[in-house]
């Protein structure tokens, strides 16, 4: 039997074959694999520069241009961010600027990069509501459809074309649904009730029906076949300030991510006020409650597991609702654990942002609102009020990620009629 010999390293007690001695200057396999990774860092560490690539660059559709430019990692390199987000960056271009990123997407999209070009034409649908009906010709000759949602401002001869084309194409069938749910104009809604009454044979071919396809636009068909919006327009993003002082107006409209004096019965842990609002203010007042103030709580331990129901009483304090049914699985919890941290003071922004801001989940914005359409992480939910078994509004949404407290998104509802709110947890 060959001998053993010690590892050279101070405390390691692994032993070792002359064999790999002889490989390894006398350390073993994990040292030497430690040693190599600690002089791999120190090479990178001494010879990394940093770069950047936005230095002199003053023109914001070029410095847009360049953050949507793929960039090859380089572990030498490290690259300065630009001190605005992307969607910043949208949100502040003028008309002007809005048209040269819309001819330079339509340019990639003929030069075969359509997930850039597409990337750019949903972050102008979404974040400005750019009305980009010119170029969707263009993406229907290409054979684009995804993300559906930039199909919303169709004129009538592309739907009419997309309603034609939906019949035959068994491949894009999907992504035309969608298109046309977020056209939703009455002629659409006339055919997805049509659909209903007279399903064609493709519908058997689809996992839902044509009509569920109104959720993902924010709408439903009614039992008469009409139109029922489950989102409102206004959209107020929920944000952290950089301002060391928000006007104390602000800071009174609306809270948000506090501790509820209320226990959760599931858990025993305290529940959590996702949003604390004025009912009177322009994103809410649509509602027409009769209470001063809306608050939205849930517990952020087990309503990542099914929906919680609140009950809002006279005063507008929320209640753990009798229609609460335990989900089959909860795991344990530690009731103290929270991810909220009390010192978190998120405001609402002052004025309004596009409706769209966040409908694109994979757009990667910062998603946290008060009305506007839903970031669905997954399929969209619109939980049964279990009073009137209506499908309950979307009022807002509070994702974890916005404020570093982890991932997932909070999704707020409200049944006005019967003074009831829900929550429902999407993550990836
Ligand atoms: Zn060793
Ligand atoms: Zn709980
Ligand atoms: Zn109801």
């Amino acid at each position: 039997m060959t001998e053993r010999i010690p590892c050279k390293t101070e405390g390691c007690r692994a032993t070792i074959l002359p064999a790999t001695a002889a490989k390894t200057g006398g350390f073993c396999m994990p040292c030497h694999q430690w040693q190599a990774r600690q002089k791999e860092q120190a090479y990178i560490e001494q010879h990394r520069r940093t770069v950047n690539l936005y230095e002199g660059l003053t023109d914001r559709v070029d410095i847009l241009k360049l953050m949507h430019a793929p960039r090859r990692y380089d572990p030498l390199i490290q690259y300065v961010p630009y001190p605005l987000s992307k969607e910043e960056l949208y949100v502040s271009l003028t008309g002007e600027e809005a048209n040269r990123m819309l001819e330079y997407a339509v340019e990639l999209l003929g030069a075969d990069d359509q997930d850039t070009g597409m990337d750019i034409l949903s972050s102008l649908v979404c974040y400005r509501n750019e009305n980009i009906a010119g170029c969707l010709p263009i993406l229907l000759e290409l054979g684009v459809y995804d993300p559906a949602m930039v199909f919303k401002d169709a004129l009538p001869e592309l739907r009419d074309l997309l309603l034609e084309q939906v019949e035959g194409d068994d491949g894009n069938r999907n992504q035309i649904l969608l298109g046309l749910a977020w056209i939703g104009d009455p002629i659409v809604v006339g055919r997805f009730y049509e659909w209903r009454l007279n399903p064609p044979q493709w519908t058997e071919r689809l996992y839902v029906a044509p009509e569920i396809y109104a959720l993902y636009a924010g709408w439903e068909l009614t039992a008469d076949g009409e139109r029922r919006d489950l989102v409102h327009s206004l959209n107020y993003a929920i944000k952290l300030t950089d301002a060391p002082k928000e006007p104390a107006a602000a800071a009174s409209a609306a809270r948000f991510l506090t501790t509820s004096e209320t226990g959760c019965p599931w858990c025993g842990g305290k529940l959590t006020t996702l949003m604390d609002a004025d009912a009177s203010h322009p994103a809410l007042s649509y509602l027409g409650l009769p209470q001063e103030r809306l608050q939205v709580e849930t517990c952020e331990r087990c309503g990542c597991f099914g929906i919680i129901y609140m009950e809002l009483d006279g005063q507008g304090a929320p209640v753990w609702s009798r229609f609460n049914e335990e989900p089959d699985y909860l795991p344990f919890f530690d009731p103290e654990d929270s991810v909220v941290v009390p010192g978190l003071k998120p405001v609402l922004s002052s004025e309004p942002r596009s409706p769209y801001h966040a409908s694109l989940w994979t757009l990667a914005q910062k998603d946290s609102q008060i009305g506007g359409h839903p970031s669905w992480v997954q399929d969209a939910e619109y939980p049964d009020c279990p009073c009137c078994d209506k499908r309950m509004r979307f009022i807002g949404q509070v994702d974890w990620a916005d404020f570093n407290l982890g991932e997932g998104i909070f999704y707020m509802f409200i049944c006005p009629e019967d003074m009831l709110t829900a929550t429902v947890y999407q993550q990836s």
